[in-house]
C-alpha cells in the first residue's frame, strides 16, 4: 500500500517516514509528484488546513495521502503564531527569522511566563476513509537556541521533563514526546483498521 506524505517540510518529512518505517506502507514524498499543486493554508484552523493538504494531494496523485498542519502557541502571546507558525516574521520567513522575532517578542519575559505548546494534526485522506489525529506538547520557550537538531522553533522549545530543547534532542527521543510523535502513535493505532490499509486475507 503507497501513502503519500503531504508536505514540502523536509523536517516534518523525515519525521513522519521514520515514524512510520517498519510499517506495511511504501512511504511516497512530493518529490515522487513533482507537478503537484501547491496548496493554500487559509483555513482558521490546523484541522482545516490539514484536511485540505490531505485532500488535494489525494485527488490529484490517486495515492492516499498524509498531511501535518502544526504550530507552536506561546501563552505570553495569547496562543500566538499558532497556524501561522510557518510565516511568523513575513511571506520570506525562515527558521532563524522567526526564531529572532520569537525571542524579541518574549524579551524581559521571565522564565515562568514563557510557557508555549507545540500542536499537531495529522489528516489522512484515503478512499471512504478520512481521519484526523491531533496531539499537543506542552513545554517553554528558552532565552537562546540551544541544539541544532530538529527543525522549526526546535532550538528554542525546552521541555522541562527531559530538561532539554527539542533541538538538543535526537529524532527518536523528540518522536516519544512530541505533538508529532503522539499523533503519529494514534495514527499508527489507527491504521490497520482502516479498509484501505486492512491487511487482506
Ligand atoms: P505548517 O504546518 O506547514 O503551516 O507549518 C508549521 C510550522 O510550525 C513549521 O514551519 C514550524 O515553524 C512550526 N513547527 C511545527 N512543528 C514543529 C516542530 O516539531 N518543531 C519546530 N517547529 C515546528
Amino acid at each position: 500500500m503507497d501513502l503519500l506524505i503531504a508536505t514540502t517540510n523536509a523536517g516534518k518529512l523525515a519525521e513522519i517516514a521514520a515514524a512510520l518505517k517498519d510499517f506495511p506502507v511504501r512511504i511516497l514524498s512530493l518529490r515522487d509528484f513533482p507537478d503537484a499543486p501547491k496548496v493554500i493554508e487559509d483555513g482558521a484552523t490546523y484541522e482545516e488546513n490539514a484536511l485540505k493538504k490531505a485532500r488535494t494531494l489525494a485527488a490529484f496523485s490517486g495515492v492516499p495521502a498524509l498531511a501535518d498542519d502544526s504550530g507552536l502557541e506561546v501563552d505570553a502571546l495569547g496562543g500566538v503564531p499558532g497556524i501561522y507558525s510557518a510565516r511568523y516574521s513575513g511571506e520570506d520567513a525562515d527558521d532563524a527569522r522567526n526564531n529572532r522575532k520569537l525571542l524579541d517578542q518574549l524579551a524581559g519575559l521571565p522564565e515562568a511566563r514563557r510557557g508555549a505548546r507545540f500542536v499537531c494534526v495529522l489528516a489522512l485522506s484515503a478512499p471512504q476513509a478520512e481521519r484526523l489525529f491531533r496531539a499537543e506538547c506542552p513545554g517553554r520557550i528558552g532565552f537562546e537556541p540551544r541544539g541544532a537538531n530538529g527543525f522549526g522553533y526546535d532550538p528554542l522549545f525546552f521541555y522541562p521533563p527531559l530538561g532539554r530543547t527539542f533541538g538538543e534532542l535526537e529524532r527518536e527521543a523528540k518522536s516519544r514526546v512530541s505533538h508529532r510523535g503522539l499523533a503519529l502513535q494514534k495514527l499508527r493505532a489507527a491504521l490497520p483498521m482502516l479498509p484501505v490499509f486492512a491487511k487482506r486475507p
